[in-house]
């Protein structure tokens, strides 16, 4: 079982405070398929690594996720992403030709500023963003549906074990989900972090967002590219599947609520969101909708990030934290990608 001596490595893309010894790892559990645990999976199993990612969600993709309805596809979590970094947009360009990512458009479609404010290359997930995870999945050994209740360890091998009663071991372990979420759980398990890791660690917060799919049968009246940041206090993004060209027919809008909105309605009711988003954006729509179904994101983009990539945990086996809580700046997919990467990277180093 797990003790307070173990050794706690903050570490990351600006150095080490201490290098683990060499020890052999032929097998890594990845907690989260999103898209930080599944560029781990895809990057360790790459190099030899035997790897198995566990999601407590139905399918893959966290928060790169895509809502099907009557159909149609909404994207309701991320929109588009960036891949400024070499080592992403490589990644990037890979799902583009197989055509799971397109380009979306470059700079910010801002209805507040005409101007252009940068020319940042924006992609998106052709057939939705849970095109992207899902490529990246391919090939690899993940579990959907069970979610992971209980973790220790135990003669330096990390244990799980799963709501739908899965047992699994490894002699390393990367976990990916919201870091308030990961302490959560970690505050239930056997295995417990030393306080000062844990002081660390809580540091990441979260913003809140409440997205609300508004289901309609004709094409809006967002302009191209499909998506605006408007004017409003209570909006932050809308967009148009349809426009945005992710669906074959018009189905409908998709809005994100400001941190601020979601914080102060988020017990509210549907209904009663439904239609004070609809009160804010009805000019863009153009038409009432036929119905809407909302989505609240407990943990949406992080507001305040550890300032590396990854923490390393290290007791003998390593335990290291990922995800896009983790890098200077960071709240986007290509961050949690490039934390999953670097992750990886830091495994397969220790590994002799
Ligand atoms: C509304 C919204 C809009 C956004 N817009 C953009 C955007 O336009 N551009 C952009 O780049 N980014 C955007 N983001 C952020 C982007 O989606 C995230 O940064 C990225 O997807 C995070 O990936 P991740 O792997 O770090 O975490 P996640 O995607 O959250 O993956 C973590 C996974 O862990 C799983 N998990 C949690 N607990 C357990 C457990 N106990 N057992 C098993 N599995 C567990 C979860 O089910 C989840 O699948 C947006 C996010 C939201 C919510």
């Amino acid at each position: 079982m797990f003790s307070a001596t173990f050794m706690s490595i903050r570490s990351g893309s600006e150095g080490y405070e201490e290098l683990p010894k060499k020890i052999p790892i032929d097998r890594c559990l990845i907690i989260g398929a999103g898209i930080s645990g599944l560029v781990a999976g895809r990057k360790l199993q790459d190099q030899g690594i035997d790897i198995t990612v566990i999601d407590k969600g139905r399918g893959v993709g966290g928060r790169a996720s895509t809502r099907i309805i009557n159909g149609a596809r909404f994207d309701h979590g991320a929109q588009s992403f960036t891949a400024d970094d070499p080592r992403f947009r490589e990644l990037v360009e890979g799902f583009a030709d197989l055509g799971a990512a397109r380009v979306w458009y470059e700079g910010w479609p801002d209805e507040k500023d005409s101007e252009i404010k940068n020319r940042r290359v924006h992609y998106y997930g052709t057939n939705g963003m849970n095109h992207i995870p899902k490529s990246l999945a391919a090939g690899l050994d993940v579990i959907t549906g069970e979610k992971v209740t209980e973790i220790c360890f135990e003669k330096n091998l990390w244990k799980i074990v799963t709501s739908a009663g899965g047992n699994f071991k490894a002699p390393a372990l990367i976990m990916t989900p919201p870091m308030p979420q990961t302490l959560q759980l970690l505050s239930q398990c056997e295995f417990k972090l030393d306080p000062d890791t844990n002081r660390q660690l809580s540091k990441i917060s979260y913003d809140r967002c409440i997205a609300a799919m508004y289901i309609m049968d004709r094409q809006s009246k967002i302009p191209m590219p499909g998506g605006l940041v408007p004017d409003s206090s209570l909006v932050k993004w809308i967009s148009d599947s349809y426009t945005k060209g992710i669906t074959d027919e018009p189905c409908g809008v998709v809005a994100h609520s400001t941190a601020k909105f979601a914080q102060e309605r988020w017990d509210s009711d549907d209904e009663r969101i439904a239609s004070i988003l609809l009160a804010e954006i009805r000019d863009f729509l153009g038409y009432e909708p036929l119905g809407y179904r909302i989505h609240r994101w407990r943990y949406s983009q992080p507001n305040r990030t550890f300032p590396q990539r990854y923490f390393l945990f290290n007791g003998g086996s390593p335990l290291l934290f990922a995800g896009d809580g983790f890098g200077r700046g960071s709240c986007s997919i290509e961050a949690a990608a490039l934390s999953g990467m670097e992750a990886a990277e830091r495994l397969v180093e220790i590994h002799a």
